[in-house]
């Protein structure tokens, strides 16, 4: 079986994340000369934008490659995207810049996991939060699958995740994930963030590392004999010619969609959400360092507490309710029906495109496929792709076969995510509206997904198979476990029969570990007035290997 162990490290090496077995795809192989390429033109300044002109301007500039970003004076960036997974940990740390700086410029704040709420009517299994593992959960990890395969089997034991990972306490307890120094395991978490602030944040920073900046729309998009970009024109009436172009133009795929033409897949069969509202609320007086995510009548509604404001959001299907229906029960669940504070409605288009990298343009962000705001993975998808494109470029490989691979690698990620991101509404067990019924009565999955639930349906271990597949690309064991037990998908109570001796874990012990874990914790409001520096991690080099 796949050892179930957390052995992650957010760190880049030799410019790949390593991501459990996403590490495993080898760099492409030194073939080809590095290809000529003197001048990049990123076509967008949203955060997909910024974020991989920050990685570029790394990478490229030293190299004497010119990066220019170009971004319309009149569409505005989607100014939503507020939650992170750990691994933007990594792209701030790839380019030497400090939490104490960034953080408070962009309002952010830490995250330990996302509490998903309602989503389940099994008695017991009505909320659980999906933690952001750590080394220091090597020691329960064990003993949460254990006992969730034993239930699963059909012994009475204690198996919601939410008693087995040092982050939900953390997080139940508003903390930061930040040890004291004398804490030897590195904890694992994300952020929040103001996503205008943090644009604009990108964008200074990139200035100074030298990426050039320019204010126009692009109006048309040149091929040449080949059908490569050559250039893009401006409504400004400029010619910008380039040997590389990236697309950061969000939806509208302004060069790899429009103008190369390359094929979308549609995610609507297995994810049927297609709009969304956001609308802030005050703070409270404790700053939570968790996202909450809870099952609305046609969705589900995002809470992201930042230093200033919660964001918060509904992303539903319009299929099912209109646009009204949507803000009120949002207002209503805020208690702002009366209130005139704004609501931002927007519309999402899921899916990807089937070639994120397409002749010479490379697509990042919305323009090259979205799987859902739920999970808060999009800017993973952005890094990813900048920091994989860098890696396949510094090993000299722009062939077509390169291309493939790249492609490839990217698709089994997304197609990999988003079958993680289905599990959340296929297993919903709510029967209140025709949307969750819908949802949960969906045979639209992909065969890995299918193979997954019918083995915990037959009461099998599915770690294993986790890893086997390329759906294990998309999340991690532990992560597939905490959504199969904490969606309650168990035999009933009444069916269950007490656990063989000596074979459940005593839930007294695992509570005072992590009780005692805890007291090297402190108050989120508290650590974020005085974000500590970045200290030597020489301790957690041990453990990351
Ligand atoms: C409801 C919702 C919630 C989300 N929540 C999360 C989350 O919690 N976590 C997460 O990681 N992601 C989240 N996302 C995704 C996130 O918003 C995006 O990943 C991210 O902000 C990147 O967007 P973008 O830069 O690709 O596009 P945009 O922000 O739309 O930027 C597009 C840019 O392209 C420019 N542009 C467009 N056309 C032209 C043109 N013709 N010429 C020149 N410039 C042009 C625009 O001016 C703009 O600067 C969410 C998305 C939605 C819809």
């Amino acid at each position: 079986m796949t050892a179930p162990r957390f052995n992650y490290s957010y760190k880049q090496t030799n410019l790949t994340y390593s991501f459990g077995s996403f590490s495993e795809s080898a760099p492409a192989q030194k073939t080809a000369p590095a290809p000529a390429i003197k001048k990049i033109v990123i076509v967008g300044g949203g955060s997909s934008g910024w974020m991989a002109a920050m990685i570029f301007a790394n990478a490229f500039i030293k190299k004497g490659i010119e990066i220019t970003l170009l971004e319309s004076p009149t569409v505005g960036i989607i100014g939503v995207g507020e939650g992170s997974t750990p691994w933007l940990r990594g792209f701030f740390d790839s380019l030497d810049i400090e939490e104490s700086e960034w953080m408070p410029e962009v309002n952010a704040t830490y995250k330990c996991g996302i509490t998903f709420d309602k989503w389940s009517t099994r008695p017991g299994f009505e909320s659980y939060f999906h933690p952001f593992a750590s080394m220091l959960d090597n020691l329960t990890l064990g003993m949460f699958i254990h006992n969730v395969e034993a239930r699963l089997n059909g012994a009475d034991v204690y198996a919601h995740p939410n008693r087995f990972f040092i982050a939900t306490r953390l997080a139940e307890n508003c903390m930061a994930p930040k040890p004291s120094h004398s804490f030897p395991f590195d904890i694992w978490y994300g952020y929040h963030f103001d996503a205008v602030l943090l644009g604009q944040y990108l964008h200074k920073k990139a200035e100074q590392r030298g990426v050039k900046y320019k204010s126009c729309h692009v109006a048309d998009v040149k091929l040449n004999e080949r059908g490569d970009i050559a250039a893009v024109t401006t409504r400004e009436g400029e010619t910008i010619a380039a040997d590389f172009f990236i697309d950061c133009t969000g939806f509208a795929g302004v060069l790899i969609q429009k103008a190369l033409g390359t094929p979308f897949i549609p995610f609507a069969n297995n994810l049927f959400n297609d709009s969304a509202i956001a609308m802030p609320t005050p703070m409270d007086e404790k700053i939570p360092s968790q996202t909450v995510s809870t099952a609305m009548r046609h969705g589900w509604k995002w809470k992201i507490p930042l230093t200033s404001r919660y964001g918060n959001g509904y992303v539903y299907s319009s299929a099912f309710c209109s646009a009204d229906e949507a803000e009120r029960e949002l207002r209503e669940s805020l208690g702002l029906l009366d209130s005139k504070t704004e609501a931002r409605h927007l519309k999402m288009k899921t899916g990807r495109c089937t070639k994120h990298w397409n002749r010479n343009c490379l697509a990042v962000g919305l323009s090259q496929g979205f799987i859902e705001p739920l999970e808060a993975t999009a800017l993973l998808f952005n890094q990813r792709t900048a920091t994989t494109f860098v890696e396949f470029f510094e090993a000299g490989d722009m062939s077509e076969r390169a291309q493939e691979r790249f492609n490839q690698r990217l698709n089994e990620h997304f197609e990999g995510t988003r079958d993680y991101i289905v599990t959340h509404y296929k297993t919903n067990s709510r029967t209140d509206t025709e949307y969750w019924r819908a949802n949960a009565a969906n045979m639209n999955l992909s065969d890995s997904l299918k193979q997954i639930y019918s083995m915990w349906t037959a009461g099998k271990s599915i770690a294993a198979e986790v890893g086997r597949q390329a759906i294990g690309k998309g999340y991690p064991i532990f992560s597939w476990y905490s959504i199969m037990s904490g969606m309650g998908l168990f035999p009933s109570q009444k069916d269950l029969r007490p656990a063989p001796a000596g074979r459940a874990y005593d839930m007294a012990e695992i509570d005072n570990l992590l009780e005692r874990s805890a007291l090297n914790f402190r108050d989120q409001r508290e650590v974020l007035a005085d974000i500590p520096k970045k200290r030597k991690e020489s301790a957690m080099q041990i453990y990351f290997w």
